[in-house]
């Protein structure tokens, strides 16, 4: 059994690495506190050409693989949880979908422009009546000659007002459930699309979440991604392979918390002496990177098994996002334990990772509904 990256990751972590520390970290605290969107870093990305990292070469994307990606995410959530799921979400729930489910010419409209960093992208399946139970949409599409009109309210959808085209989940066929659903893929200019409120969130503060109003919206034909009824299991395929991002996201922000920890502690000093030579001070930091190294071994054994292509990995994919995802909230509280009342300060930096730890055990599937992927896989097998 081999843990090592090979020298092409090893060297994309060290780039990213090295990235992030100069021109992501510094100003990621400032613009969490302003809300603003980290429009510059995405253009840097771009200009490194790894801001399409999960898009085939081909489409002018870096071609990364999951595990490539699941390293770059990890990193550049080190500094900026908000701009690693921005990245995140236009790779593997806009782009992803496009690439396994789109035909040549949807791919050849879009990819290269989502690559290119031109235009961003998101997904949206989530409503106001309608998280965890995604089978069950209120939003409309009906066939009118060669064009589908939309009609419904989505939530809580990532790269609101900054994406371009979002892939869109609408029912076909209500009467059919889960089986009645159908991809879209809808820009921003067609008609009777908007957007709507932007959601004033806890944390990630610096990416855009908000709604979508359709209102007969018309979407071209060529533009329904695969068959009609296929929506259903388009999304959940694009959510497996994304639930790997969000771990490596959860991972990412774990060590930017324990870096933190570890450089407060060896310099505040309490009885006098530095609470780093405290065992209990220690045993926390001991804690927090041994769940830190625990959660990233499920990540890259998660995209091991999605790289490999003949095998499935939707048990394992739900493992480590609830895993990772619940040791960052654990991490985090920790770094702000450790931390004192600074902790609790906006001027540290883990106040950010205690916000932005948050919702990683939500989105993307919460916790309760990874623990129902992973049980009913495990039934199954027996
Ligand atoms: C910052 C942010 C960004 C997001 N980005 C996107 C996006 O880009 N696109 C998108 O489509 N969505 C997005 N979402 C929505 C997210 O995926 C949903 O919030 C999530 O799926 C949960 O749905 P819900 O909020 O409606 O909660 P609900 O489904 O209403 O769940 C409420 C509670 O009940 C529990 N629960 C529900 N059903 C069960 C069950 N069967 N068994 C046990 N417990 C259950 C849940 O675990 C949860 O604790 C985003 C959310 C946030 C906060």
């Amino acid at each position: 059994m081999d843990f090592a990256l090979t020298e092409e990751q090893g060297l994309l972590r060290d780039t990213m690495r090295e990235f992030v520390s100069r021109e992501i970290s510094p100003e990621a605290g400032e613009l969490d506190r302003l809300s603003q969107f980290p429009s510059r870093a995405i253009q840097r990305l771009a200009e490194l050409g790894l801001l399409g990292m999960a898009i085939p070469e081909a489409f002018g994307g870096a071609g990364l693989d999951t595990l490539g990606s699941a390293v770059a995410i990890e990193e550049i959530a080190r500094g900026s949880a908000s701009l690693a799921v921005t990245v995140s979400v236009t790779n593997s729930v806009c782009a992803g979908p496009i690439v396994h489910f789109g035909n040549e010419d949807q791919r050849r409209r879009y990819l290269p422009r989502l690559a290119k960093g031109e235009i961003l992208g998101g997904f949206s399946l989530t409503e106001p009546d309608s998280g965890s139970d995604a089978a069950h949409l209120r939003t409309r599409a009906s066939l009118e000659g060669d064009t589908y009109l939309l009609t419904g309210d989505k939530a809580w959808v990532s790269n609101v007002q900054v994406g371009h085209v979002f892939v869109v989940l609408a029912a076909t066929r209500p009467e059919q459930g889960s089986h009645g659903l159908t991809a879209f893929l809808v820009e921003r200019d067609f008609p009777g699309f908007s957007f709507g409120k932007v959601e004033d969130k806890m944390g990630l503060r610096s990416s855009l979440t908000g709604s979508l109003e359709l209102q007969d919206c018309r979407v071209p034909v060529a533009n329904r991604l695969g068959e009609e009824g296929q929506g259903f299991k388009i999304a959940m395929a694009t959510l497996d392979g994304a639930r790997i991002g969000i771990a490596a996201q959860a991972v990412g922000i774990a060590r930017g918390a324990l870096q933190e920890s570890i450089a407060f502690a060896r310099q505040r000093k309490a009885f006098g002496r530095p609470i780093c030579q405290f065992q209990a001070i220690q045993f926390m930091l001991a804690d927090m990177a041994t769940a830190i190294d625990a959660a990233r071994l499920l990540v890259h054994r998660a995209a091991h098994l999605r790289d490999r292509g003949d095998v499935q990995f939707t048990k394992e994919a739900s493992m480590a996002k609830l895993f990772a995802t619940e040791m960052v909230n654990r991490v985090a509280y920790q770094a702000v334990q450790i931390h004192g009342a600074y902790g609790y300060s906006r001027e540290y930096p883990v106040e950010r990772y205690y916000r932005d730890a948050r919702v990683t055990t939500i989105y993307e599937g919460t916790s309760e509904i990874q623990r129902l992927v992973i049980a009913r896989r495990l039934l199954e097998s027996v």
